[in-house]
């Protein structure tokens, strides 16, 4: 394996939202790419929403058809956690949650080479602890893609206690090769982008709740004001209000302090099932 190459076969595990896109810049990049996920209709939803997307790369001249074909011939789905044993990346991006990590880190770490490197696209869970459920704690390290991870530039990768240089460097070339930006940041919690962003989403809901300003001032505010490209409750209902209710919890648990509590008002929305655009209805209605 050589930094800033790619990867000669990469895998990735969970085909939803963020593994679909990071399957396909690896895939478009030219890199034999194992999407895996544990049900066969999700892979089918994966690859279609792949699909979509290089058509849409096409449709722009970003692409040619050529360029899409080979990188549609170069994705492959599976159920099967086999696929690892020949892959020198694996990216874990599986839903949010400790326990389902803990397992898909285990059966990955059994299943791929030694010298291979173990990678969570974790938006708050602690790569330290991921990594100690494994034998490669030195090979275990964050790559927090942002999505939609074909247009965003940023990888924030997060070196856990363990992690060696040469993974990083290994993890920082990759994705310089992929066109992305890497930028290093140690494991706590929330790293760095969530732990500034969340709480500023989280100031612009008690601000709302507060009726400082209407949804959309707040918004308009924010965005003229300080050049963001969206304001933080549209953002908000963009990651999914569920997401952002999670990445605060850890950060109050995991650095003790109330400062990070969840706006009550969020957390409202979230237990009427209101939980942004997936869902059609949030701090706006779609
Ligand atoms: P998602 O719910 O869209 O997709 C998760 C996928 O994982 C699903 O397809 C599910 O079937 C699959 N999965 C669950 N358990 C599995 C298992 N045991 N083996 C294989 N596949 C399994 O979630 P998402 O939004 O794509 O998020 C994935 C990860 O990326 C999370 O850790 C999240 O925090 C992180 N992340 C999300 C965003 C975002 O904006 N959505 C941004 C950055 C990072």
């Amino acid at each position: 394996m050589t930094t800033h190459n790619l990867p000669r076969a990469v895998a990735v595990i969970g085909a939803g939202t963020m593994g679909n896109g990071i399957a396909q810049v690896f895939a478009t990049s030219g890199v034999e790419t194992h999407l895996i996920d544990v049900k066969p209709e999700f892979l089918e939803r994966g690859v279609a929403n792949v699909h979509k997307s290089l058509a849409k790369f096409q449709e722009k001249g970003a692409l040619t058809a050529e360029q899409v074909a080979a990188t549609k011939a170069r994705l492959k789905a599976s159920s099967d956690m086999g696929a690892l044993a020949g892959v020198d990346l694996c990216v874990e991006a599986v839903t949010e949650n400790l326990d389902v990590k803990t397992k898909v880190f285990q059966a990955a770490d059994a299943a791929m080479r030694p010298e291979a490197i173990l990678a969570s696209n974790t938006s708050s869970i602690s790569i330290t602890v991921l990594a100690a459920k494994t034998k490669r704690a030195e090979r275990v390290i964050g790559m927090h893609f942002m999505n939609p991870v074909p247009l965003m530039k940023l990888v924030e990768v997060i070196r856990g206690n363990d992690t060696s240089d040469a993974t990083c460097a290994a993890v920082e070339g990759w994705s310089k090769a992929l066109g992305k930006i890497p930028v290093l940041a140690n494991d706590y919690p929330g790293f760095v982008a969530n732990r500034i962003l969340m709480p500023m989403i989280n100031e612009a809901a008690f601000a709302l709740m507060e009726g400082v300003a209407t949804r959309e001032a707040i918004d308009e505010i924010m965005k003229l004001g300080m050049n963001h490209p969206m304001g933080p409750l549209t953002l908000a209902d963009f990651i999914g209000l569920d997401v952002c209710v999670s990445i605060l919890d850890v950060l109050k648990d995991g650095l003790g302090d109330d400062k990070y509590r969840a706006c009550p008002l969020m957390r409202r929305l979230v237990a009427a099932g209101h939980l942004g655009r997936k869902t059609k209805k949030g701090f706006y209605t779609y």
